[in-house]
């Protein structure tokens, strides 16, 4: 799976043409994930937290290593694989039908497709682990990692946050990021910055 290349298996096209050979491909990136332990830069930042004034951490990171590492107050802008989310497939939507988020995997579907009458606890137990890519047990939808692919904008709410964090605080460390993070990004627009 290793040689997939990222930029063509995290695409919402990708995985309306081949949703098995994407979710496959999330599984093994999820299973390299796990093998991950935090570097000296997680840390660092989980130290500042323990020290410091109060700081947000707004990450690009899926993988979550800053968690292992022990931070708290992470936004993470780019979602997580530890969820998933249901696949609104924009071309669907093209009927003139109407559509409404499932209450369970926040997918847009048909609106009468939708049994909210399910498990209270949603599709949290449905993981990303090796085997036919799992439907939405209310609206039927497919379900996708819970991560921002390429080509998606950032979930409005992240992107709210992100940009109120960014201009409201007292100082902003950018750190291993050449802020490229799409036109999206509660970034996009604050000053250069140089370190
Ligand atoms: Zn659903």
């Amino acid at each position: 799976m290793g040689a997939y290349d990222p930029q063509e298996m995290a695409t919402p096209e990708a995985f309306r043409t081949n949703p098995q050979l994407v979710w496959d491909w999330h599984v093994h990136l999820a299973e390299t994930i796990r093998q991950a332990k935090p570097n000296a830069g997680h840390e660092a930042i989980a130290r500042m937290q323990d020290f410091g004034p109060r700081i947000t951490v707004l990450t690009t990171n899926i993988d979550g290593l800053h968690q292992a590492a022990g931070s708290r107050n992470i936004a993470e802008l780019h979602g997580t694989l530890a969820r998933l989310k249901g696949f609104s497939d924009p071309e669907a939507q093209q009927g003139g039908e109407k559509f409404a988020a499932c209450q369970l995997c926040g997918g847009m579907t048909r609106a009468e497709n939708c049994n909210p009458a399910f498990d209270p606890t949603g599709i949290a137990p449905i993981k990303l682990v090796t085997g036919p890519v799992p439907h939405c047990p209310a609206c039927g939808l497919l379900l996708r990692p819970g991560i921002v692919w390429f080509g998606e904008p950032l979930e409005e709410r992240f992107d709210r946050f992100a940009y109120m964090v960014a201009t409201t605080c007292d100082a902003l460390i950018c750190i291993g990021t050449r802020r490229m993070c799409g036109r999206s990004c509660g970034f996009h627009g604050l000053p250069s910055m140089k370190a």
